[in-house]
């Protein structure tokens, strides 16, 4: 850990299970703010990720916390202590960027025991450090490679074995497998996740992918248009969207507007009720692939007629579009080989109101 951190001067009582917040964090270029008045943390071991749509301002934010950008305004805390002033260098923070950026002309084991000579730690004990961290991503084999020697998801391991190998108190992640094929995402995905498990590192982790998001994180922070829109764990965040944006960023979903009657019947603006325990006025109502089904004679929920619009065969499930009551929704089926649904073919449907959410007008922007 940096001397800096462990500074008695400028820390505030607080949390000693919170490694990284910030307080009304906000970035302004000019008249346009990139972040405005952000306030989050992240817990001692937790892996936090910040999700949201291109431009929405999740490398700032990040690069605010590693202090590369500067706050307009607001405070950013590592470890209690108010790092908003802070050069990088005095953060306790390892970062790994999107190109990893690792030094062309050096080995591994040098990239890797850069930081720890900038620190002059003796060469003895960097040498024992840099076989730890190989050891740790499963790569010493390659210690005296050159990065152009190596794949893209082996650079990106050794980018991961640098940024921990000062045992920062906080690791920065800003969408670390863009370069990386489909598959080796997902592999390098589950390997990240169990490299920072094992070192119990704070990790703060920026995508745009919302299944990466779903798949990784124990709490995700959903940005947009520089601002929180919800803050919440996996389950959460796709359980009960705050918003109607959050709703249609996580996973498939319909969003119907409409007001709910005294009697709670939820009318939408085409005209399709549904009748739920919801309380009465104008909201949205979220239903998802899974809260679509075929009719079977005793089957739970609403029916209704549907008319097939689009339906999409990608091998274990069709996705099929329909209009129910000029409402489209969309279903998730296993159909009998033989038995897809065509556009225009009628389809009889039940709605499970059980876990659809309403999110009442005055929860969300809709
Ligand atoms: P992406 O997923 O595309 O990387 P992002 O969510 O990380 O996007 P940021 O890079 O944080 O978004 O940018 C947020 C906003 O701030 C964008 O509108 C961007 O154009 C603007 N911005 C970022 N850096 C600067 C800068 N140095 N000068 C002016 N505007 C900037």
């Amino acid at each position: 850990m940096l001397a800096s951190s462990k500074d008695d001067e400028n820390v505030v009582r607080g949390s000693s299970d919170q490694v990284v917040e910030l307080r009304s964090v906000s970035k302004l270029y000019g008249d346009a703010a990139a972040v405005s008045s952000i306030s989050l943390n992240a817990r001692r071991g937790e892996l936090l990720c910040l999700l949201g749509p291109s431009g929405c301002g999740k490398t700032t934010t990040l690069r605010m916390v590693a202090g590369f950008v500067e706050p307009s305004s607001g405070s950013v805390y590592i470890n209690n202590i108010d790092m908003t002033h802070q050069p990088p260098y005095r953060r306790d923070t390892g970062m790994v960027f999107q190109s990893y950026a690792l030094f062309p002309h050096m080995t591994v084991a040098q990239n890797i025991a850069f930081g720890l000579e900038n620190l002059r730690w003796p060469r003895e004990r960097r040498t024992k450090r840099v076989a730890e961290m190989l050891k740790l991503i499963e790569l010493p084999h390659l210690a005296d490679r050159l990065p152009r020697q190596l794949s893209g998801g082996q650079q990106q391991r050794i980018a991961l074995a640098r940024a921990l190998a000062m045992g920062p108190a906080v690791l920065l992640l800003d969408e670390p497998f863009s370069n990386l094929d489909a598959q080796l995402r997902v592999r390098m995905r589950e390997e990240l996740q169990e490299v920072v498990r094992s070192v119990n590192v704070t990790t703060l982790f920026v995508t745009h992918d919302q299944e990466e998001a779903l798949a990784m994180s124990d709490r995700i922070v959903v940005m947009n248009a520089g601002k929180v829109e919800q803050i919440g764990t996996p389950g959460e965040i796709y359980e009960t969207p705050a918003t109607p944006f959050v709703a249609k960023f996580i996973g498939w979903c319909s969003l119907l507007k409409g007001v709910v009657s005294a009697e709670g019947v939820f009318t939408s603006a085409a005209g399709l009720r549904i009748k739920a325990d919801w309380s009465p006025g104008p909201g949205t109502v979220v239903i998802r692939p899974e809260h679509v089904k075929l009719s079977t004679g005793g089957s739970a929920g609403q029916a209704h007629q549907a008319r097939v619009l689009h339906s999409h065969y990608s091998g274990g499930a069709t996705r099929v579009v329909l209009d129910i009551n000029g409402e489209q929704l969309t279903m998730q089926e296993r159909f009998p080989f033989g038995h897809h649904p065509k556009p225009g073919d009628l389809l009889g449907i039940t709605i499970n109101t059980n876990d659809i959410r309403l999110i009442s007008a005055n929860e969300g922007q809709s």
